[in-house]
């Protein structure tokens, strides 16, 4: 007797079997999905890593394929591949190019997928809505394909966008997970600590993206993560900046530009503020926030004097700052 979790996965995976065949075998898959793939620089090599797919642009691809191959039809509407809106059904994805979503032992739990238009009035990326089996907070994109690595390199490169992941693994860099564009949550570090206690936050060189890494360096902060970032320049992300450098010369950068969470934000301050006294106090109240989330207090002392070196304030009174914040939040 097969339980309704394992009729799930069969679905999803039939799907994603569905979606790979579109890319390689259908005439509208190879000149649209994999010709768009490859534009984007993606070896096919790469594409069978990730499970890369197309949705062919049709209403009913994936429910006409998975009716034929006797799969139940409330098993695609319970894995969100078919949407129901009254008396019509249809696919949840069509026309666009698929990225499936694995969890952490390999299964495809959920896929996103991305527009070809670059005009379309709707969203550049929908996904699969939450399931039984797809809790979006829990989980990251790459995780499977980067978990060894990660382990391996003691570190982990946090990324935003499917694309990103794809295309550092390409550049040889594999220990590397997306957030998917949403706030990272406190499952989703958990799940990172799983593998290892570094991590390194590669976020869009973007007011967006700058945001979210700030939120995301606090949060793993308070989680006991060693905490590095690299700033990026005005426009870019890892995806489009490793293939403007190309893979050699972008691992140089990431080494070259890694910096703690302290010169991180300090740079990206100071780039804010410049010399302006009561914006240069409010980055210093920032960081010291900051500092105030880290669990071990010999850290803590290593940092606020890095703080004081790098914004010429007085150790003792970023300790007394610290302690005040920390008496505040005990
Ligand atoms: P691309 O390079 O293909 O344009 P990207 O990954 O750089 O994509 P961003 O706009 O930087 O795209 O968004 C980062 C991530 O946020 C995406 O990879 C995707 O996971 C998610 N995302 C972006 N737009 C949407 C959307 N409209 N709905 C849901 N998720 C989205
Ligand atoms: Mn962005
Ligand atoms: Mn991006
Ligand atoms: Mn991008």
């Amino acid at each position: 007797e097969q339980s309704i979790r394992e009729s799930l996965f069969i679905t999803l995976n039939f799907a994603k079997d569905h979606f790979i065949e579109n890319l390689w075998e259908t005439d509208e898959g190879k000149s649209i999905g994999l010709s768009y793939f490859k534009e984007r620089g993606f070896s096919e090599e790469t594409i069978k890593r990730f499970d890369l797919g197309y949705a062919l642009d049709q209403w009913q691809g994936l429910i006409d394929a998975a009716k034929t191959a006797g799969h139940k039809d409330e098993f695609l509407e319970q894995t969100g591949l078919k949407i129901v809106k009254e008396d019509k059904s249809y696919d949840r994805f069509r026309g666009r190019v698929v990225f499936p979503i694995h969890n952490i032992t390999g299964k495809v739990i959920a896929f996103g997928a991305r527009t070809l238009k670059s005009n379309e009035k709707g969203p550049k990326y929908i996904n699969s809505p939450e399931t039984e089996l797809y809790t979006k907070s829990k989980i990251l994109y790459g995780i499977f394909q980067a978990k060894n690595e990660i382990r391996n390199q003691e570190n982990c490169y946090l990324v935003e966008g499917y694309t990103d992941v794809v295309s550092l693994s390409q550049a040889g860099i594999t220990n590397v997970v997306a957030s998917s564009g949403t706030s990272l949550t406190e499952d989703q570090i958990k799940l990172i600590q799983r593998y290892t206690k570094n991590v390194t936050v590669l976020f869009d060189g973007d007011k967006a993206g700058i945001k979210a890494s700030m939120r995301g360096i606090d949060m793993m902060l308070t989680g006991g993560l060693n905490v590095k970032a690299v700033p990026f320049p005005e426009g870019e992300d890892p995806d489009s900046y490793s293939k403007q450098l190309g893979g050699e010369a972008f691992k140089k950068y990431l080494d070259n530009n890694a910096q703690d969470f302290i010169a991180f934000k300090t740079g990206i301050f100071l780039k804010d503020g410049g010399d302006d006294p009561i914006k240069k106090a409010e980055s210093i109240r920032e960081i010291v926030q900051s500092i105030s989330l880290i669990p071990d207090p010999i850290q803590r002392t290593v940092y606020i004097q890095e703080c004081s070196r790098l914004l010429h304030v007085d150790e003792e009174t970023l300790i007394s700052e610290t302690n005040k914040l920390l008496l505040k939040n005990s």
